[in-house]
């Protein structure tokens, strides 16, 4: 975190000297076998994580919930839009789109269809409990819980996505059943209003038994070493940077 007496940051219990400690703000990138790659979320780390991933273009954005450390990459999208040359598909609920809408007023304008001087979204709506194609991947939507607001979880296929949680209904644990590799939110040690931590995934993992399961929106007091070190089998903290074959 920004700050720390000599502005060299808050590092909390983390290893500075770690790499994988050196965290920008949870998205991922989910890319079919046709090559199509959806975008989960676009944070203010946006434009840093392209290109530290090598990645030129998304052919759309699903967005899980509104706050800002999952939206304000919004303006980052114009350069997507560039390599597309075309508006960008984006995906989420009515209340989140208003949200976007509302704060990005400028990019929500009618296009007029003449080059990209602000980011073009193409908005679809979807619910919490949707199932949707895009980008050539069957997503099967599912409500979590987030304090005051819901989020949306994602499964396609074995694999699965649940950032900013911390309570999971019966019907969201039925759509994880069976899931083999879940990316899940695991903020700290203790127990947390808006995030899960790390008795309560481990508890999840009980009963979902998933094969892997990888850490993500960790906050300062989890470092990577320490971490890594107390989970059971099967549970390990994710790092920036980290691909998965699915
Ligand atoms: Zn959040
Ligand atoms: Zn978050």
């Amino acid at each position: 975190m920004v700050g720390g007496a000599d502005g060299e940051g808050i590092w909390g219990e983390c290893d500075p000297n770690e790499p994988r400690n050196q965290r920008t703000r949870s998205s991922i990138v989910v890319e079919a076998e046709s090559g199509k790659r959806l975008l989960v979320d676009s944070g203010p780390d946006l434009r840093t994580q392209l290109l530290r991933a090598k990645i030129g273009v998304v052919h759309s954005v699903l967005y899980t919930h509104e706050h800002a450390d999952h939206v304000a990459g919004l303006d980052e999208l114009r350069a997507i839009n560039r390599m597309l040359d075309a508006p960008l598909p984006l995906y989420a609920t009515d209340a989140v789109m208003k949200e976007l809408a509302a704060r990005y007023s400028y990019a929500f304008r009618p296009w007029s269809g003449n080059g990209f001087f602000r980011p073009v979204p193409e908005p679809h709506l979807v619910s919490l409990t949707d199932r949707v194609r895009v980008c050539d991947l069957d997503l099967e939507l599912f409500e979590q819980r987030h304090n005051r607001i819901p989020t949306i979880g994602l499964r396609c296929g074995d694999f699965a996505y649940s950032t900013d949680v911390e309570h999971l209904s019966e019907e969201a644990l039925a759509c994880l059943d069976g899931v083999k590799t879940w990316i899940v939110g695991c903020f700290q040690y203790e127990p947390h209003i808006a995030h899960a931590w790390v008795d309560l995934v481990i508890e999840w993992c009980k009963r979902l038994k998933p094969e892997r399961t990888i850490l993500t929106h960790m906050g300062p007091a989890l470092d990577y070493e320490a971490l890594r070190r107390v989970l059971p089998e099967g549970i390990e903290p994710g790092y920036d940077g980290m691909v998965l074959s699915l």
